[in-house]
């Protein structure tokens, strides 16, 4: 007899991947337990805030092809609990017409029939006004792409997987992990046993994975979230489907910048630099660097005049990124009953049912419906905890 104790499944971490891993297990009929340290709903990783860009615009094959059947996926969550997660906007891929990064992501888009516009510096701005291209630029419209509503994707796969008899315990800090045949997890409430674990802790990672004897080369960064006033409200409003942005390399900055239409806060766009300052998950709020400010600011006053070049908001959020910027999607080295998602590198939210789907089938031993090459953890010298 198995008792509220006794598991399938644990699943540490219940952000975005995490959540998504629990309700495809709960889906296999499997007895899922999902842990949280914070109470639920909270800000203090990487799968919160309203917005999220989805999009099959990559510079890899492998992530092109995910996104198909993932746009499928959140269909289906959208339809199974009548909530409206993605609205399209199409995504604006800028940068110089013959740099790398642009032509990867212009030609795999290209080689993988998305659908796409193309515009040059001579039709740009008859279609996408208050926008100045830089010279030498191009632009590309990855046209199904658009924004995910982060929180309420959240909020929504957490209860469809209740829903499914799936349970939740937050305000539960995992603080012991022992391998074995039959995994034990500790927390302060009591100890769980599982057939199979699944880490998937974001920023706190490594902390968990410290109690299993590996490290993976991960490097938590905190991000500035920065939301700029339009100076006439609805110049770059989802209304007027103003699309997402994404600027592969400019003047500015050799890493991209992005954008969102203005929609969760009326009058606000927006604008990120996809590079934060390196922290501790649990000391983020002491790391205070703004020079990614200072580069938006001076992006903003030659991209888009019609914003306030002076941030309106900024919030807080952290990246947890691999030296590839590619995911850790495996097996634990040394125990095939212990999964770890990790490393999503800034670009993860969109993945998560397809993350969710891959990382149930390892934990259940099935064969998963990807190459996981990309994502393995032999890909990076191994690092045992006594090597730390
Ligand atoms: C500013 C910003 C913008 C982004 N924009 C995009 C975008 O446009 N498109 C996109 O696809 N992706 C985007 N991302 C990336 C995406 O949001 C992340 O890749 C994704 O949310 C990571 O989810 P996660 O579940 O791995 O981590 P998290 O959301 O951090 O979840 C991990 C959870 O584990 C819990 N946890 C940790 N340790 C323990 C423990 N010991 N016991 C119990 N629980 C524990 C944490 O509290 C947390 O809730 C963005 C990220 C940021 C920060």
């Amino acid at each position: 007899m198995s008792t509220n104790r006794e598991f399938d499944c644990v699943v540490i971490g219940a952000g975005i991947q995490g959540s998504f891993t629990a309700y495809q297990l709960a889906k296999k009929k499997k007895k899922v337990l999902l842990l949280e340290q914070f109470i639920l709903p909270h800000t203090r990783g990487s799968s919160h805030g309203q917005t999220r860009i989805i999009r099959k615009a990559y510079e890899q094959d492998y992530y092109t092809h995910m996104m198909e059947e993932c746009y499928e996926l959140w269909a289906q969550l959208e339809r199974e609990a009548g909530v409206k997660l993605y609205r399209q906007t199409g995504l604006l891929v800028m940068g110089p017409e013959k740099s790398q990064s642009y032509l990867l992501y212009k030609n795999t888009m290209e080689r993988n029939k998305v659908p796409t516009v193309t515009l040059t510096h001579d039709n740009f701005s008859q279609h996408i006004p208050h926008v100045n291209l830089a010279d030498g630029d191009e632009a590309v419209v990855d046209i199904a792409a658009g924004v995910l509503y982060a929180d309420r994707a959240l909020k929504t796969v957490q209860m469809q997987f209740q829903k499914l008899g799936g349970v939740i315990r937050d305000t539960e800090k995992v603080t012991d992990i022992k391998p074995g045949p039959v995994v034990t997890v500790s927390t302060p409430a009591g100890v769980y046993s599982a057939k199979s674990v699944v880490i998937t802790a974001g920023p706190w990672a490594n902390k968990l994975l410290a109690h299993t004897g590996i490290q993976v080369p991960l490097e938590v960064v905190k991000l500035n979230v920065c939301y700029w006033k339009e100076k006439v409200p609805g110049t770059y409003g989802v209304q007027q489907r103003f699309p997402c942005f994404l600027l592969t390399e400019g003047e500015e900055s050799k890493y991209h910048i992005y954008g969102l239409p203005s929609n969760e806060y009326p009058g606000l766009v927006k604008v990120c630099y996809h590079i934060g300052g390196k922290t501790d998950p649990d000391q983020r709020d002491l790391q205070t660097d703004r020079s990614d400010i200072d580069i938006l600011k001076r992006f903003i006053q030659r991209c888009l005049p019609g914003l306030i070049p002076e941030p309106a908001v900024v919030e807080s959020c952290m990246y947890t990124m691999t030296p590839d910027s590619d995911f850790v999607l495996d097996h634990h080295p040394s125990y095939s009953n212990i999964v770890i998602g990790a490393g999503f590198s800034g670009h993860g939210f969109k993945f998560g049912p397809i993350v969710g789907k891959l990382l149930s089938e390892l934990s259940t031993g099935e064969v998963p419906s990807y190459d996981l090459s990309p994502f393995r953890i032999r890909r990076f010298p191994s690092k045992t905890k006594s090597a730390l």
